[in-house]
């Protein structure tokens, strides 16, 4: 049964926004805590809700959510609740992304947010054992300037960030409008992530590995519109983090026959699955491994071989990617 080695396989996932793990029964809970008053009454209300047809439509939900994350106990019970649900899929290592700057436009100060996300992660290394990395998200809706005041604003934590990445609304927000603030993010020894080719055109993948010389690509599915993008990505074997029931549930893909990560692992691709927001889309891991391997009859194989390249493309140290690649071949 694939549902068995699906989920004995070790795991990591490097594609993961933490506030968009904000299940329907949390986000009721903190509004009552914080005396919140939310649009929908019920719980029914809510999962209706938890439905949309395009990437503005769920970041205008996504946005609202966040409404109700006010305190560290607040960040620190979203990413916990994220951490267990990982490890009922056998995750073991985990890079986040989280997005600042919604919370501190709000008036959430950056360390009330930061610090909670960061107490979850350390019980998460202490009593799950799942080892995480977060990635400080910039808004590509917000301006560069924007930008650069995160990083400032952050600096006190810089070392507590594996790497940054650019998220939110793609369209008409390429790459090179930050080209100067990811400058600098190299500079400081950040490790360089960007959503692109999700729904933005393949000239925003090559501006991400090109002028910007991003170390990943979160979706990059357009990627494959352009052979000659394709080439330089199997030979520089930049990952991408793909998101197989986040591009169905917003019509990036109508169906998951259409998903690339089949195509993508045949060309050689260091391709990987991830469940991006994984309250809102649908299904956290396991599931999206599952319901890509069904509809696309992806083998053992190369099931093993996508759980192999979520640590290979992992910003772990060398040592400990070995160590996960040895766990895979044991429970292969
Ligand atoms: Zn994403």
């Amino acid at each position: 049964m694939q549902t068995d080695l699906i989920q004995r396989l070790p795991k990591a996932e490097l594609h993961l926004h933490i506030e968009g793990s904000f299940e329907p029964e949390l986000m009721m809970a903190l509004a009552e805590r914080n005396r919140i008053t939310l649009p929908f009454k019920t719980l029914e209300d809510a999962r209706a809700a938890y439905n949309f047809s395009n990437l503005q439509e769920f970041l205008d939900l996504y946005y609202q959510g966040m409404q109700v994350l006010r305190t560290e106990e607040d960040f620190f019970d979203l990413t916990w609740a994220y951490l267990q649900r990982a490890e009922a899929d056998n995750v073991r290592h985990v890079e986040m992304f989280y997005d600042p700057q919604a919370h501190t436009e709000r008036g959430v100060p950056f360390g009330v947010v930061t610090d909670g996300i960061l107490a979850a992660i350390k019980k998460g290394e202490q009593e799950l054992g799942i080892s995480s990395y977060l990635i400080m998200s910039f808004l590509r809706h917000l301006s560069e300037e924007d930008g650069f005041d995160l990083l400032v604003q952050s600096e006190p934590w810089h070392d507590k960030f594996i790497g940054v990445g650019l998220d939110s609304s793609e369209m008409g927000h390429p790459p090179l409008k930050f080209e100067r603030l990811y400058q600098r993010c190299r500079e400081l020894g950040f490790k360089l992530c960007m959503h692109a080719g999700e729904e933005g055109p393949p000239s925003y993948v090559r501006e991400a590995l090109l002028d910007i010389g991003v170390d990943r690509i979160d979706h990059g599915n357009r990627c494959m519109e352009d052979p000659e993008l394709v080439s330089m990505i199997r030979e520089m074997q930049i990952p991408l983090t793909n998101c197989p029931l986040s591009n169905l549930s917003l019509c990036v893909i109508d169906d998951l026959k259409q998903s690339p990560v089949k195509a993508q692992l045949e060309a050689g691709l260091l391709v990987t699955v991830n469940s991006d927001d994984p309250a809102y889309f649908g299904g956290y891991i396991g599931r999206n491994y599952e319901q890509t391997a069904a509809a696309l009859g992806l083998s053992d194989q190369q099931l093993i071989q996508l759980a192999r390249n979520s640590f290979t493309a992992s910003f772990l140290p060398e040592a400990n990617k070995q160590r996960h690649l040895a766990a895979i071949e044991t429970a292969a």
